[in-house]
């Protein structure tokens, strides 16, 4: 089978077919306006399956495809498996809603479990909030002191572990400051809260897991989400820009709408870098197979120390407000190297999402000066590299175990950090660690002993609990693997 190391390239250009009612995942031409957006959407999609949602927000003009592809996006969402029924999807291993959460392992046992497609709901800036966060079915309210036993639940508690999708979000953020306040609680950690509040009970909040992808034109009323309300765009850990098609061949693409036969063979070469795909029918199915496998792989793949320098440095140096910026940058990269299926994020993964996180964060100015400093460090790892694999050849690749889990602390002052230098980075990422994984962090709070270890966060999946982050990625449930 071929390698799948790499994104498929041979995915980038599908014409669209005029009879197909809605624009599927892998028919919608790619090009490099708005390939970024397909990279922060599987991301996105990668590190939600590993429990540590990414939220992504697009700008772009009318008619650049930014909303059909993000709703396109549906056909490649994977499985989850939830307690059976469950309206809010609660995770067998770590239920956290009302109806399920005080529950005994046995009782779960005996109520069953099944695999759903993860959820993708929408939120229309029209929406009201008891249709978002849910209302109190006051028919089924047994005791007032506990209304939330007797919750409808509303998008947000539906869509748990899954995405919420919310076109034109600047228009939200105008027209509902409630609803945006609802918004900045699911999104302000991870996982969020939820607040439930209803006339004459006692407000309740709940933990919410979900990525929130928002779509808006920067040049329509009321304007930039960033100027409408700029702690909500902070929110978004990736701000992504909609470009026009630049080549004349592209948009001819675009056009050539309903050739069958090109669809084919692009359908071919593109089945033929997921894994077992082969002579499979429906290509999505199978990304979506890939997304959850690798997903699996998130919580080991590491981050090394120098890139956390290389993100503390950044940070200080470039006056960075928010650390949320930083945050989605380590995040960002670790997905990305998953994406690909990499055991080891690399400053050319920091360097892919640096515009990613920092574009609604920084000016224009600013951005094109931490992108230079990233090239520079990325040209002097480069560098480094080629220098190793030189020396190689005398000495039996010394760093070797110590770059690829090597044990605590090993590695730790490669590249001519001093050991106070390491350690004010190591109390910088405790912090950062701490604000991105969030008060759920059940596998201990503490930092780890050395920063060599802090790539592999020890708080991956921390929402859904350890046991699940590897069913998650297993596609033999009864309602993924059997119905094919
Ligand atoms: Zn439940």
């Amino acid at each position: 089978m071929q390698a799948h190391g790499t994104m498929p390239v041979a995915w980038i250009h599908r014409p669209v077919g005029r009879w197909v009612a809605m624009a599927r995942y892998f028919e919608l031409v790619r090009h490099d306006g708005n390939r970024p957006l397909f990279s922060a959407l599987e991301i996105s999609i990668i590190s939600l399956l590993a429990g540590l949602p990414l939220h992504v927000h697009v700008e772009g003009l009318r008619g650049t495809g930014k909303t059909t592809i993000m709703r396109g996006a549906k056909d490649i969402l994977p499985h989850i498996e939830r307690i059976k029924g469950c309206a809010y999807n609660c995770d067998p291993a770590a239920p956290h809603c009302p109806v399920h959460r005080n529950m005994t392992r046995e009782e779960i046992a005996r109520t069953g479990t099944e695999w759903v497609k993860m959820p993708f709901l929408e939120i229309s800036h029209s929406a009201k909030i008891g249709t978002v966060v849910g209302s109190i079915d006051l028919g089924r309210l047994v005791d007032p002191s506990m209304p939330e036993a007797a919750l409808l639940p509303g998008i947000l508690p539906r869509a748990n572990r899954g995405i919420v999708f919310v076109d034109e979000i600047n228009r939200l953020a105008d027209t509902s400051p409630e609803l945006t306040d609802v918004l900045l609680d699911v999104m302000g950690t991870k996982p969020g809260r939820l607040q439930v509040e209803e006339v004459g009970f006692a407000a309740f909040e709940m933990p919410i897991t979900l990525s929130v992808w928002g779509a808006s034109n920067p040049d329509e009323e009321p304007g930039p989400l960033e100027d409408v309300r700029r702690q909500l765009s902070d929110r978004f850990d990736f701000l992504v820009t909609m470009g026009r098609p630049g080549e004349v061949d592209v948009v001819r693409e675009i056009l050539e709408i309903g050739v069958p036969a090109r669809w084919g063979k692009g359908m071919h070469d593109g089945v033929a870098v997921c894994e077992g795909a082969v002579g499979q029918a429906d290509p999505a199915l199978h990304y979506a197979d890939l997304l959850a496998s690798r997903s699996r792989d998130l919580p080991g793949v590491k981050f090394p120390s120098t890139l956390v320098s290389l993100l503390a440095q950044a940070y200080v140096d470039f006056g960075l407000e928010s650390l949320r910026a930083i945050e989605a940058m380590k995040l960002g990269a670790l997905a990305r190297a998953t994406l690909e299926g990499r055991k080891e994020a690399t400053v050319e993964d920091v360097k892919a999402i640096a515009s990613l996180a920092l574009r609604h964060r920084v000016d224009i100015s600013t951005l094109t000066n931490i992108l230079k400093f990233l090239d520079e460090k990325a040209a002097n790892a480069r560098e480094e590299r080629e220098t190793k694999v030189l020396a190689g050849g005398v000495a039996k690749e010394p760093t070797a175990p110590a770059e690829h889990g090597g044990s605590r602390g090993e590695g730790i002052e490669r590249k001519g950090g001093s050991r106070s230098l390491s350690e004010a980075v190591g109390r910088l990422v405790c912090a950062l660690r701490r604000s991105l994984i969030g008060k759920s962090d059940t596998r201990g709070a503490g930092c780890p002993a050395g920063p060599g270890d802090y790539g592999t966060a020890g708080g991956w999946g921390a929402p859904q609990g350890d046991g699940t982050l590897q069913q998650r990625g297993i596609r033999s449930g009864p309602g993924q693997g059997g119905s094919r």
